[in-house]
């Protein structure tokens, strides 16, 4: 460590000008070159433990000591989620312009957990979530400039939005089952609780059942791993039949295992007659709706109660950001309002205060970033980063399909290929292990009933042709090792 100390505060508003100028063109150094680093760290777990001391400084160090720490300690530990050789879990979302939003979210602070904490970041967060739901083209009810009881709000994560819909659902249904029967108590109607999803569903909706004390039953899909609305309705007469009370069913556009898509037109008229909840999960395909020719996979959104999508993962905003938006804003707000006094403001009752619209009470201005990008992409610019994405993931395929030794395992709607080595499954789990030690592209897979699958998603905004071809180039590299290796007994 150097001698140097700094008698002042440890940066003041000249310093921070400078460094944070440099570290600025550190990021963007990053970035341009984030192909040149291995994509996958070599570490093992524990490494980082060793490489800092065990307490933290008596005295203040230096920027110059913590910023070369940056590359000493983290970079090694780093997975590049924005190299274009990374082709795990979905896209993450990154620009320029959202990194300089969440940066100016820092700098104003603000906790805009009600209106009155600062009301710009309330405001805009409605007006632009009106923004986003009008290029969805979603159902006006769902807007909160309209004459509908709607509106939109930005939750952490797609889980947080999954949970926020299932308490508000619960809520909900046991005022409704305790005024149909005034004895009963909450308990009464909870234990008769249950909630519905695809077995292909995140296991986020599994956690928020978990943690709203509900059974959740994982119903069976049709050969493009859809859930039908006859497998719903199926079920729901079988559990009435049994004296439990259906509640809430979480559909999903865009599976995480393979990307399928739920029958939205069929599963919603079922909701509907059954007075149950519908949310619809589009963490990631959701994005992709602002393309005229992929909205058709939203038809039937007019049955929702509420819906999510994550920006984060597929619309150019970086982590965290997931919007959200219900039919009854009332419905939320009765699930988790608490009003202590310190809270209060003046204007009450006349605006939003979005505290009671999620589990926290604190909120960032993510509403900033979001906005920036809207703006500086453009709705043009982001369906043509969506049908890039698109096109890449179809290339990929066509490659898959030239080799005789693969096989696709799912439709390719969205950027996602599901493929495997034809044989028994532990071919294509040597595969996908041998393709990850070279550190060179990451993937991970997922097993689509008994079917070992490997996903190839198409994620960094940079990603071009070239790279799926040299990622091809890997994957067979690898097969044929493998393969050689099966033919000789090896
Ligand atoms: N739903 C789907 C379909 C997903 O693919 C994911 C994550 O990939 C999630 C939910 C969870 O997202 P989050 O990390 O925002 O909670």
């Amino acid at each position: 460590m150097s001698e140097k100390k700094p008698s002042r505060p440890p940066m003041d508003h000249v310093e921070f000008r400078k460094i944070g100028k440099e570290t600025v063109d550190y990021i963007a150094d990053y970035l341009e070159t984030v192909q040149t680093r291995p994509v996958y760290p070599g570490v093992q777990p524990g490494y980082l433990r060793r490489l800092i001391p065990a307490e933290a400084p008596q005295d203040p160090e230096t920027w110059e000591d913590v910023f070369a720490d940056v590359e000493r300690v983290i970079m090694p530990g780093v997975t590049h989620w924005h190299s274009p050789d990374f082709h795990a879990y979905f896209a993450p979302g990154n620009s320029y312009p959202s990194q300089l939003g969440d940066m100016l979210c820092n700098a104003l602070g603000c906790v805009g957990f009600s209106w009155a904490a600062s009301p710009a970041c309330t405001e805009l967060e409605t007006v632009v979530l009106d923004w986003l739901g009008k290029m969805l083209q979603l159902p006006e009810h769902l807007l909160a400039g309209t004459a509908g009881a709607g509106g939109g709000v930005i939750q952490g994560t797609a889980s947080e939005a999954i949970l926020v819909a299932l308490l508000s659902a619960r809520t909900k249904v046991i005022q409704r089952e305790r005024e149909a029967d005034p004895e009963s108590s909450d308990h009464d109607v909870m234990k008769k609780l249950v909630a519905y999803s695809s077995d292909q569903a995140h296991s986020c909706v599994d956690k928020a059942a978990m943690i709203a004390a509900v059974k959740l039953r994982k119903l069976p899909t049709d050969s493009d791993f859809a859930l039908r609305g006859t497998t719903l309705s199926a079920a729901m007469e079988e559990d009435k039949a049994n004296g439990l009370i259906p509640f809430f069913s979480c559909a999903t556009l865009g599976t995480t295992p393979s990307c399928a898509f739920d029958k939205l037109l069929e599963i919603g008229p079922v909701c509907c007659e059954e007075n149950m909840w519908l949310h619809i999960d589009a963490a990631y395909a959701g994005s992709a709706f602002i393309c005229p020719e992929y909205r058709p996979l939203l038809d039937g959104v007019e049955f929702a109660d509420s819906f999510n999508l994550n920006p984060h993962k597929w619309l150019r905003v970086n982590f965290d950001c997931s919007t959200m938006w219900v039919r009854n804003r009332a419905d939320v707000v009765d699930a988790f309002n608490v009003d202590p006094l310190y809270l209060r403001h003046d204007n009450q009752g006349l605006v939003t205060d979005y505290r009671h619209w999620q589990i926290p009470l604190g909120r960032r201005f993510r509403s900033l970033k979001l906005w920036f990008v809207l703006r500086m992409f453009g709705v043009k610019g982001l369906q043509q980063y969506i049908r890039k994405h698109v096109s890449l993931a179809k290339e990929f395929e066509s490659l898959v399909l030239s080799d005789d030794r693969f096989e696709v395992s799912a439709k390719v709607v969205m950027g996602l290929v599901c493929f495997r080595l034809k044989g028994p499954n532990n071919l294509s789990e040597r595969l996908l292990q041998k393709i990850n030690e070279t550190r060179k592209i990451f993937m991970v897979p997922a097993k689509l009933r008994d079917t070992y699958v490997i996903r190839f998603a198409i994620c960094a905004a940079t990603t071009e042709s070239s790279d799926i071809v040299h990622a091809w180039n890997i994957i067979r590299e690898q097969a044929d090792e493998i393969l050689t290796g099966v033919k000789n007994g090896i």
